[in-house]
């Protein structure tokens, strides 16, 4: 079984821990071992896990990736969100972590985190248990 998350991003460049949501889907899905996926079914939004505890840490990413993939440089594609899409694929589209005892086996500073690239929209997450 499939469940599906939704989740509203708040700016354009947005970063969304998502573990205490995907922590009840593990608990949902009644599986107390297994790989939890985690993925996203969009072009410019991303799911990373990285540090949960210092909010710098994305601020500081964000400035990062703004960087590598300026806002406008003269891209192509005419919806104008390429940069969007660009740094989606640089972050990529889900995750997996090990399940044990029915809790996610994440690191103690590690979280689950929705990056979103062309907010603020209404995502959804997929998350299955296998
Ligand atoms: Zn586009």
């Amino acid at each position: 079984m499939v469940i599906i998350l939704n989740i509203a991003t708040r700016a354009r460049t947005d970063f969304i821990d998502i573990t205490q949501k995907v922590n009840e889907a593990v608990k949902d899905s009644k599986m107390t071992e297994g790989v939890c996926y985690v993925f996203i079914p969009h072009t410019t939004a991303s799911i990373t896990i990285n540090e949960n505890a210092d909010p710098d840490v994305f601020f500081d990413i964000k400035k990062e990736l703004e960087k590598i993939v300026p806002f406008d440089d003269k891209y192509q594609h005419t919806e104008g969100n390429s940069a969007a899409h660009i740094k989606a694929s640089i972050i990529g589209s889900s995750e997996s972590v090990l399940v044990e005892n029915g809790k996610l086996l994440l690191g103690t500073w590690q979280g689950i985190f929705l990056c979103e690239f062309d907010g603020p929209r209404q995502r959804k997450v997929f998350v299955k248990i296998i």
